[in-house]
């Protein structure tokens, strides 16, 4: 069976496991977490990093710091996942969920703006498949409206739109290095703080509700309780797992985007004469290689797909059951039918996409979806 998804190693995971192990400190904050805040800070030019213990606490980091409230509406897409939501419904807020557009699965800002009202506090944009939303319209809204902008950047690392990182946008903005992310360190995540005046509070909150971090800095002579909180920093064990992914990001982000160019060049012609559609990437957005999908017509067209792939041994994958429908939420959903959301629900497609996916691999799983649609 070729597999969806399989984690890449480059190599010095477990040595740099073995240095933060053999230096006596495996608690968060040392100088493995330090080399990553400094790697992304350099490299994308992001404010301020702070390593989480996944993106979705990096999403609850965030509402937080937001001050959200009860009764406070945060508007997100209907088509991401449940992390997206939880992390305000947690806070008490009431999640407003958005529509799709019909080139891409991002968030389309017309559906954003209908939404608004005087309880709006935040827009919460998901770059899926690490392709960018449109950034210059939803930060002309959060302008408009004095709206928050958090960046659900789960997918986007190394992403651009119109020359900068994704991430770099929001006023927050969240990654992941789950497993199944282009890098990664088993669960984890980063909180990027783009806005100076939420730098101080995101390292309190990170630490139990305590001012810890300044303490260890030298900036103050005793810590001590100052706000809420919890604990969000990971252990040095997987800061060490991380810095060796984040040594061969350019590496494996050359493998991904070949991979990916490969399914496009190969798989464009044949399958958009069966009516299947292709990652849109608006004007100004890369491409980060996280996820190679195709949409069906119809779920009819994909429930064959899946099968066939299936039969070849070949573990592809749909995505996002519309949150707005889902067993939580639908009982509360007041808003109206979010089309988009649904057609993606039923119809999008993601192929295996992994550093070790092999040409023989790829190979058949293009063969077969070709000849499983001339059939
Ligand atoms: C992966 C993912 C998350 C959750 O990331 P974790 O690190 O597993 O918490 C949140 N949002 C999106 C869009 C994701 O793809």
């Amino acid at each position: 069976m070729i597999p969806f998804n399989k984690p890449y190693l480059s190599g010095k995971e477990t040595e740099y496991i073995k240095q933060a192990v053999e230096s006596g400190k495996i608690s968060g904050d040392g100088v493995f977490t330090k080399k990553c805040h400094s790697f992304f800070e350099e490299k994308y030019g992001f404010r301020k990093c702070l390593l989480t213990t996944s993106c979705t606490d990096a999403l609850e980091m965030a509402a937080i710091l937001l001050n959200i409230q009860p009764d406070d509406e945060v508007i997100i897409p209907s088509y991401t996942f449940v992390s997206t939501a939880n992390a305000f419904v947690l806070r008490g807020a009431k999640v407003k969920f958005a529509d799709s557009n019909p080139l891409n699965p991002n968030v389309d800002p017309d559906s954003i703006e209908k939404l608004i009202t005087p309880k709006t506090k935040a827009i919460v944009p998901v770059h899926y498949a690490g392709i960018a939303c449109e950034m210059n319209n939803i930060l002309a809204l959060a302008n408009k409206y004095s709206l928050w902008v958090v960046e659900d950047a789960a997918q986007a690392i190394d992403s651009l739109y119109c020359g900068k990182p994704l991430g770099s946008f929001g006023h927050l903005a969240a990654f992941s290095f789950h497993e199944t992310k282009n890098v990664i360190s088993g669960e984890g995540g980063m909180l990027v703080i783009n806005d100076e005046r939420f730098v101080e509070r995101a390292e309190i909150i990170r630490e139990k509700g305590t001012n810890r971090s300044a303490f260890f800095r030298g900036e103050i002579d005793k810590y001590g309780w100052v706000d809420i909180g919890s604990s969000y920093l990971p252990s040095e064990i997987n800061a060490a797992f991380l810095f060796a992914q984040l040594e061969h990001l350019d590496q494996i982000q050359i493998q991904r985007i070949s991979i990916w160019n490969k399914y496009w060049d190969r798989l464009y012609e044949p399958l958009s004469q069966h009516g299947i559609r292709f990652p849109y990437l608006i004007e100004g957005a890369t491409n980060n290689a996280h996820m190679f999908y195709i949409v069906c017509r119809d779920l009819e067209q994909r429930t064959r797909l899946l099968k066939l792939l299936k039969n070849a041994g070949i573990l592809a994958v749909f995505h996002y059951l519309s949150l707005h429908k889902s067993p939580y939420f639908k009982n509360q959903y007041d808003g109206s039918d979010l089309p988009w959301s649904d057609f993606y629900s039923d119809c999008l497609i993601r192929l295996p996409m992994f550093f070790e996916l092999g040409e023989d691999a790829q190979e058949h799983i293009i063969s077969t979806l070709i000849k499983g649609l001339e059939d």
